[in-house]
């Protein structure tokens, strides 16, 4: 028996990363999959290679979050093939870093357009099935930059946006049987904290290696550090929380 049994999940930005982790524990542990990525052909793959089991299965649609035409097409196709929808993770997201003086309106845009309202889009779609089967879960994907870094004043209010937005969700929709929270990922081994070190002209391996040794546990995260909050997140043993954001981070945003 999964915890995720008959139950059918839907992860944001899925085809890596996180998103591909958290995917990938949802499969282990019973659910169906949809696996929503920019492209089509990435979600799919990333699909095929999800551990389902027996009696459940996995799709990956392509489409774009921070448009409701396409948030609300995709939503449907995986009501449509996967027979419902009962867990919502608003995982996709998007860097453009820069100083205040220098960041363009277009990178201010881009980056509320994925984070905050991609969440707002995938919710109000989702909710919509959940209200109707009193019902759901929703996780949304929120980071320890909320809290202040600098360089990412775009991405940074978003990713504070997403808590309130989470809080929001856990008073409106928790009558309805909806729960809804949100984790805060720390430093995770992906391609979006590789480019963060292209960026910064360092090798990727150092860049790790110094995140390491300032964080009190001594150690980066990895996607299956966050798969593991959000799947409990997401599952009935956490059905008396909502409206919270859990800081997985190994401890660094407890300052020092
Ligand atoms: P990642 O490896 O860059 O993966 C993000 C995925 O989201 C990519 O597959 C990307 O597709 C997809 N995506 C981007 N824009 C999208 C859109 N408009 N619609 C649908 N999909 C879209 O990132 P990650 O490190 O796994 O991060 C996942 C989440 O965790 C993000 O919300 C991120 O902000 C958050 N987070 C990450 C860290 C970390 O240290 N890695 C820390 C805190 C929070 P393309 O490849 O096609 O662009």
């Amino acid at each position: 028996m999964g915890r995720f049994d008959g139950r059918v999940a839907v992860i944001t930005g899925a085809a890596r990363g996180i998103g591909f982790g958290t995917a990938t524990r949802f499969a282990e542990e019973g659910a169906s999959v949809a696996i929503v990525d920019l492209d089509e052909a990435a979600a799919a793959e990333a699909a095929a290679k999800l551990p389902v089991v027996e009696g459940a299965r996995a799709i990956g649609v392509g489409a774009n979050v921070s448009d409701s035409a396409s948030v609300d097409a995709a939503v449907e196709r995986v009501v449509a093939e996967l027979g419902g929808i009962h867990v919502l993770v608003n995982n996709a997201g998007i860097t453009r870093d820069n100083l205040l003086f220098k960041m363009t309106e277009d990178d201010w845009d881009l980056v509320m357009g994925v984070h905050l309202k991609g969440a707002f889009l995938m919710a109000k779609a989702a909710q919509k099935h959940f209200v109707e089967q009193k019902y759901g879960k929703i996780v949304n994907i929120s980071s320890i930059s909320a809290l202040g870094n600098r360089g990412q004043a775009n991405y940074s209010a978003a990713k504070m946006g997403i808590q309130g937005f989470t809080r929001t969700l856990g008073i409106e929709l928790g009558p309805f049987g909806i729960n809804t929270n949100a984790v805060a990922p720390g430093f995770i081994a992906t391609e979006m904290t590789d480019a963060t070190a292209a960026r910064l002209k360092m090798d990727v391996e150092e860049f790790r290696r110094l995140n390491a040794e300032a964080n009190p546990v001594r150690r980066v995260g990895f996607p299956e550090d966050i798969a593991a909050a959000v799947t409990f997140l997401a599952s009935d043993e956490a059905s008396y929380i909502t409206g919270q954001t859990i800081y997985v981070d190994g401890g660094i945003s407890l300052g020092t």
